[in-house]
This record gives structure tokens, C-alpha cells and sequence, in this order.
């Protein structure tokens, strides 16, 4: 599939929709070769314009899905409107729904302990047949690198996610893409904490109107020096606009 992609603020976005994402996703398995996704969304792109390491990451993923409505925002008044707004918590149960259907298995990496095994049996509960290949918290720590690469390719499944929080578990899967030899590897943030029921996500009607930052913030109040990075990404997206402006008079 030939993927159109979207530049915001130096950072590549594929205009892709949820149901492309899913046949993208069956594409890769059938290929076998790895394959990273990334779930970008305002915060991706401001530590990326700080931390080099994460925007190459970022740059070199397989499919950067455009998660988050800060990114549709920016995209429309940069003049490349996004089509749809794909998240990696919305995505993740319908790739297992897939997966069952299909006969892929799933390992899920990290979260507290106990929590990607809550998460497993939640989806196998609603989606009968799914295989699961193994559930384990590990740590994003390099030092367990070669542990947890053991321990997934030993289980072998289709598709990895990786919850580690962004950078982190981005950079892990960038890291050990290559020697994983997973078709599909996801990072997927606090996906898991959702699932699982460790944290509430904001109701549809908030997130709809692209509030779920304010949601997270009064239930999560120690995510505010990480949310500064909404504002200055509005700024910065307004300035790249009027830029453009006036390098056309
Ligand atoms: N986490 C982990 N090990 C770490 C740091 C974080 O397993 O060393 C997990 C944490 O338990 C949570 C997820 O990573 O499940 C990060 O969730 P968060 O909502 O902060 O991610 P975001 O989507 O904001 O990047």
C-alpha cells in the first residue's frame, strides 16, 4: 500500500485510517520481515524536536499512526489535513480482534506486574481463539535487553506491544528490532493501564472533543511538566503557519 504522510514540525505522520492501519498490519505478518509502529501525538513530537535519538526512531519507524487531535489540528491549518485519528488504545483491541480471526499470537511487554497478563486474558475473554504467546513486565532498562529478547523470540509471536511509555518504548523496539524477528512490534503506552481497568480513559464524548488531556491531567496531576508540551506545540505550529505566510508575500 502506497502510504501518503503528513510533516508536522519536521515529523513524519502517515495519513493512514483505522482500517488501513489493519491491513497494513496483516501485510507485515504476511511479509514475516520486522516491522516498527509508532503511535505519534503532540508529546511525540516535541521531546523529538529535543531528543535526537527519538526523532531518527521516529523518522525510521515502518508506520507512524497519527494518534492524538493535537496532530489533526496542526495538520489542518498547516494545509495537509489528516484523514483520521488513529490511537494506539483504539487500535490495539481491534488488532487482537484481527488476530483471533487470523490465527497470529501476541506477547505483550511491560506495565506494572500483573497488569499485561490482566490485559491478555481481558482480550482473549472477548475474542475467542486469540492466542496469546506470553504476557511479561520486563523493564525498558538496555542491562535486561538481552533477557527479554530470549524470552519473545523463544515464544514467537506475530505481533509484539510494548508498553513502556514513550520514548522508551520506542527506543527499545528500535533498538532490538532486528534480533526480535517479530513481523509487528507496537509501543503502545498506558494502552494496557486501560484495558486492564489500572486507569480510567476519558469518557467518548471528552475525547471527541479532543479533551482527553484534561482528563488524564486532573486524574494523572503529576503529568503537567509533560503537558507543557501541548501549549509550545500549538505555538509552534501557529508560527510555522505564519511563517509560511509570509515567505509567500
Ligand atoms: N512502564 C513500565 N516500565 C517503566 C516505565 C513505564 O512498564 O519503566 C509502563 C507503565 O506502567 C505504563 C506505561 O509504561 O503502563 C506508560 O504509560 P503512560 O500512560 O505513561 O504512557 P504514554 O502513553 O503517556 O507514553
Amino acid at each position: 500500500m502506497n502510504i501518503a504522510s503528513v510533516d508536522i514540525l519536521g515529523v513524519r505522520v502517515d495519513n493512514v485510517t483505522t482500517s488501513e492501519t489493519l491491513e497494513i498490519i496483516q501485510g507485515y505478518v504476511e511479509e514475516g520481515t520486522p516491522h516498527q509502529i509508532v503511535t505519534v501525538n503532540p508529546e511525540f513530537v516535541m521531546q523529538a524536536q529535543r531528543n535526537t535519538a527519538f526523532h531518527r526512531v521516529l523518522d525510521e519507524a515502518d508506520l507512524a499512526l497519527p494518534d492524538g487531535h493535537g496532530l489533526l489540528w496542526a495538520s489542518r491549518v498547516l494545509g495537509t489535513p489528516l484523514r483520521e485519528r488513529v490511537t494506539g488504545s483504539d487500535t490495539l483491541p481491534l488488532i487482537a480482534q484481527m488476530s483471533a480471526k487470523q490465527g497470529y499470537s501476541l506477547f505483550l511487554l511491560g506495565a506494572a506486574p500483573g497488569v499485561a497478563k490482566r490485559t491478555a486474558a481481558i482480550l482473549q475473554r472477548e475474542n475467542e481463539g486469540l492466542r496469546i504467546a506470553d504476557t511479561f513486565p520486563g523493564s525498558p532498562d538496555p542491562a535486561r535487553d538481552d533477557e527479554l529478547v530470549s524470552r519473545i523470540t523463544a515464544a514467537a509471536p506475530q505481533i509484539l506491544f510494548v508498553a513502556y511509555g514513550a520514548p522508551q518504548q520506542d527506543l527499545w523496539i528500535h533498538r532490538n528490532l532486528e534480533r526480535l524477528d517479530v513481523p509487528v512490534c507496537m509501543g503502545v503506552g498506558g494502552a494496557f493501564d486501560f484495558i486492564a481497568g489500572v486507569t480510567q480513559r476519558a469518557p467518548a464524548w471528552l475525547r471527541e472533543r479532543g479533551l482527553e488531556w484534561l482528563h488524564r491531567l486532573i486524574h494523572e496531576p503529576w503529568r503537567w511538566r509533560r503537558m507543557l508540551a501541548l501549549p509550545e506545540f500549538v505555538c509552534r505550529v501557529l508560527w510555522q503557519k505564519m511563517a509560511r505566510v509570509w515567505r509567500k508575500q
